[in-house]
């Protein structure tokens, strides 16, 4: 296999011609954090890495927007918001080694975006590199675009089978001045929601409202079935949550930073995780339905379940097969991905994704089956 590491655009998008035009098998990637995330990546006679194309492009601290190559690592543009005051609140797992266009690839995210939105909420902008050799920009340096055919947002989650993305424009948002989680504990899932349906018809506006269960509770130092509230802003603020929140244990600092490290890992963590999209009000049903470990973004409808096995996932899934739920199996052992179906019910959008990778990549050469072996 042919490895190319890239350090321009132009570099980028010729690789990709040349290979399409010998009509080879493409693996494209960032630092390789996911391969445990979505469909399996083998197979492929040349692999494109877009680690060396790592720059910040441009950074208006005043405008608070940023462009940056999309092999820059998250860890260093997180730090070079932090230093500005800064910040691009997408909590993805693997954060540590991740690169930024890889983190947008799989439309990663994490515990803030209730407030905050997912990725393509603070995609402005970005440049993809076609099969055809092509660079392409959308979107733009400014919030407000104008509306036309929004590229951007067909690539953010599309797990690079589409084009591979050159740069990123982002809008930011200040840090907070003060953060705080408050952590309620149950003894059943059910108090954990009469909890969580007590905030979302309250005052507060938390920026994540997370569920752990005990299973994972423990994995990140908590206990019982725990409600966490996490808010952001000034202190009087902060104090207005705590008289709400009464009897909640008060957790920030290092001690606050290191449980949400950890959760956004935790959806990374167990052998097999199964992400569920449900309407809020299953939420019960969705902790209940499964004994290992279960974290629910409790504000948006999205839970993950960690399973240890393969045939604990199949029985999962198709004991729920005739719920409204979308089961997806979002991470599982590279080796052990082909004895499970991980997007089951795909649904009818799955034809339109098809004309879409037709109409990038005809003959299927780029990231073939990493759309969770759909695309
Ligand atoms: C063209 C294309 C189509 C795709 N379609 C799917 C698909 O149908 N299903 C899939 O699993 N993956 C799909 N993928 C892969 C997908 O993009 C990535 O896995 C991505 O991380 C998930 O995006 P999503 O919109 O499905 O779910 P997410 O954006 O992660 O949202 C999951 C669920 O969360 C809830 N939600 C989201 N935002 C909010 C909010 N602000 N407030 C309240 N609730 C909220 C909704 O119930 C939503 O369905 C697709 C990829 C491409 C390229």
């Amino acid at each position: 296999m042919s490895e190319l590491s890239p350090t321009t655009a132009a570099d980028l998008a010729e690789a990709l011609r040349e290979a399409a035009g010998n009509g080879q098998r493409i693996s494209l990637g960032g630092a390789g954090t996911k391969h445990r995330m979505a469909g399996p990546a083998g197979g492929a006679a040349t692999r494109i890495s877009t680690t060396r194309l790592n720059r910040i492009l441009q950074y208006e601290p005043k405008d608070l927007t940023i462009s940056v190559e999309a092999g820059l690592p998250y860890g260093e543009l997180t730090r070079t918001l932090a230093a500005n005051q800064q910040m691009l609140p997408l909590d993805p797992p693997c954060a540590g080694g991740a690169t930024i266009g890889g983190v947008i690839a799989c439309g990663s995210g994490g515990a803030r975006r209730r407030v905050y939105g997912a990725a393509r909420d603070m995609v402005i902008g970005l440049s993809y590199a076609t099969l055809e050799g092509q660079v392409v920009q959308s979107g733009g340096m400014v919030v407000k675009n104008v509306a036309g055919l929004d590229v951007q947002k067909t690539l953010i989650g599309s797990f690079g089978t589409l084009a591979a993305i050159v740069s990123l424009n982002f809008k930011l948002s200040p840090i907070p001045e003060g953060t705080r989680t408050f952590a309620l504990s149950f003894p059943t899932a059910a108090q954990a929601v009469q909890a969580r349906d007590k905030v979302l018809h309250g005052v507060l506006q938390p920026t994540s409202l997370d569920v752990v269960n005990p299973t994972a509770a423990e994995k990140v130092s908590l206990s019982g079935h725990c409600l966490l509230v996490r808010a952001g802003g000034s202190e009087k603020l902060l104090g207005r949550y705590g008289e709400e929140l009464a009897g909640a244990e008060q957790i920030s600092g290092a001690r606050e930073d290191a449980l949400w490290d950890a959760i956004a890992e935790f959806q990374a963590t167990p052998r097999f995780v199964v992400r569920v999209g449900h309407p809020l009000m299953d939420l019960q049903a969705v902790l209940e339905s499964s004994g290992g470990p279960c974290l629910a973004r409790a504000g948006n409808g999205v839970t993950y379940l960690g399973f240890d096995d393969a045939d604990a996932v199949r029985r999962w899934m198709a004991a729920q097969e005739a719920k409204a739920w979308s089961r997806i199996v979002e991470w599982a052992p590279e080796e052990e991905k082909a004895q499970i179906e991980q997007w089951p019910a795909p649904g009818p959008d799955l034809a339109l994704m098809q004309r879409m990778k037709a109409l990038f990549d005809p003959n299927q050469l780029l990231n073939r089956g990493r759309l969770y072996g759909r695309l």
